[in-house]
């Protein structure tokens, strides 16, 4: 009466040749280079008739000639790392 069906052969698992495994190298990403900027000190001046003036805070630390960068909401020397915070309010 009922026929079971008959029993499917499982499909030889087909034996797939081992693909060659390709080394791959770690492909180096040239990174472009920021263009480096140079402190133009110039900037750092102000130079009025025959006075001149200093427009940065000069490093506690370093002493003349060593400048503080001004940040948001600091200064701080690239010379020695000093860091001074300026509050605002
Ligand atoms: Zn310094």
């Amino acid at each position: 009466m009922s026929k079971a069906p008959p029993p499917t052969p499982a499909p030889a698992a087909a034996a797939v040749p081992a693909a060659p495994v390709e080394e791959k190298k770690p492909e180096k990403k040239e990174k472009p280079k920021a263009p480096k900027r140079r402190i133009q000190v110039h900037k750092l001046y102000k130079v009025e008739g025959e006075s001149l003036s200093r427009l940065r805070k000069e490093c506690p630390r370093c002493g003349k000639g060593y400048f503080m960068a001004q940040h948001g909401n600091r200064l701080t020397c690239g010379h020695c790392g000093y860091t001074t915070y300026t509050q605002k309010g």
